[in-house]
């Protein structure tokens, strides 16, 4: 027995002899072991190969993460599919409602428009946190998905009609027209292309775009995930992570095969999550009206002929979640609400001012093909910084009008201050 594994509890370990309930565990009653981990040369252990950066996908490769028994030794990457809901997943597992063993049928599941292979996809220094093929893997790895591996996309492109209230009221007060392919009708329905994704590290490129060595990246995931992925450490020749992090979802308005079009217009927003404010409206901060500017602004680009794209990235909280956030209201509230103490504040209660990282935002423009930005709907340096340093220009930044801040002057005053610094 290697010192990876450990023996399972007898019940698990004789899960055969008693008739199996819905409450046996599904992942572990038919194998003896428990396999904490693996090793590059163990017995059986042959990653499928997987060359990041390559020129198309098949040469590429697919990324296998799943620990199915007849896959546990050739995955070629670490952590598991979903993101954050990786843990769902597991829990479904858990309470026997999903087998462990589960295969997609994906039939039908293609994306609704197919983007074009831009020569970013094959560059293993412009993607390095999201899978290039992630959408197409039904396509690229058809033969083997028959064979029954378990490959899925960590991708998926979909259109839909999107409904803001700020962009019914625009549509009212004359301020956007309804050309009946964008803003479809007078209740202000908006026609939208959409493009979810889930976080794929190429950790090598990952580390290098913070400026950190790949152990040191490696090390303070392992360590500081409760020790969640012990292959950060004991698989060096493993370099692909799906960490169990939240994704971003690209809304593009107009037809999408513009957006690589150099010599169309682009008005983008890149706005990260802030549930409070974008879906329940609070007052204490300008994210919503900022996005629904985003979207306007996104829009009367396309009707006007170029494209417009707000992504949307889930990074609650400037990626330092709810609670942090709350507590840090609460100790601005207390602690006399003024802009200039906002970041000190934060930093009191987090550590830092900002969790969001903006060096791996990028990456999402690079696989759109993006190579111009005419107008860039945020005044945020790092948003801006982080996208100039990636190769991609940004010709005009455009801040949220001040009618659009909430009516109190010394209010609207100290969140433009602040939506000038973070937005
Ligand atoms: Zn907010």
């Amino acid at each position: 027995m290697l010192d990876s594994e450990i023996p399972s509890t007898p019940s698990l370990v004789n899960g055969e002899s008693s008739p199996p309930t819905k409450k046996s565990s599904p992942t572990t009653s038919r194998h003896r072991h428990i396999t904490l981990t693996t090793y590059p040369g163990q017995i059986g252990v042959e990653p499928v190969a997987l060359e990041w950066g390559a020129l198309d996908a098949k040469s590429r490769g697919p990324i296998i993460v799943s620990r199915n028994p007849s896959m546990l030794k050739r995955r070629n990457a670490i952590g598991a599919h979903g993101g954050s809901y990786s843990i769902y997943n597991a829990l479904a597992i858990a309470a026997g409602d999903l087998p462990a063993d589960f295969l997609p049928d994906f039939r039908n599941t293609e994306p609704t428009f197919n983007f074009p292979c831009q020569p970013a996809w094959a560059d293993a220094t412009k993607i390095v946190s999201l899978d290039p093929y992630g959408h197409d893997i039904v396509h690229q790895f058809k033969e083997r998905l028959d064979d029954g591996w378990d490959i899925r996309p960590t991708m998926a492109v979909t259109r839909a009609n999107m409904k803001l209230a700020e962009i019914e009221k625009a549509v009212s007060e004359g301020k956007l027209s309804v050309d009946g392919s964008i803003v479809v009708n007078k209740t202000g329905d908006v026609r939208v292309t959409k493009v979810a994704v889930e976080p794929v590290w190429y950790l090598p490129g990952v580390a290098s775009r913070f400026g950190v060595d790949e152990g040191t990246l490696r090390r303070a995931l392992f360590e500081h995930t409760g020790g969640s992925y012990p292959e950060l450490i004991t698989r060096p020749d493993l370099k692909v992570f799906l960490p169990p992090i939240g994704g971003l979802t690209v809304y593009i308005f107009g037809p999408p095969e513009r957006l690589s079009d150099e010599n169309v217009r682009l008005a983008l927003r890149i706005h990260d999550e802030c549930n409070g404010s974008d879906v329940f409206q609070s007052d204490i901060c300008t994210c919503r009206p900022y996005l629904a500017f985003g979207v306007q602004e996104a829009v009367r680009e396309a009707q006007n002929g170029g494209s417009g794209v707000v992504i949307y990235f889930r990074k609650e909280g400037r990626a330092l979640g709810e609670v942090v956030k709350y507590l840090v209201y609460n100790a601005r509230k207390r602690g006399g609400d003024t802009a200039d103490k906002y970041f000190l504040r934060t930093e009191n209660v987090a550590g830092v001012r900002d969790m969001r990282f903006q060096a791996l935002m990028p990456d999402i423009l690079h696989w759109l093909g993006i190579k111009k930005i005419d107008r860039m709907l945020s005044m945020s340096n790092m948003k801006h910084d982080a996208i100039v340093e990636q190769g991609i220009k940004i010709l005009e930044r455009v801040p949220i009008p001040e009618g659009k801040l909430p009516r109190s002057p010394s209010r609207a005053t100290q969140l433009t201050s602040i939506s000038q610094i973070q937005k």
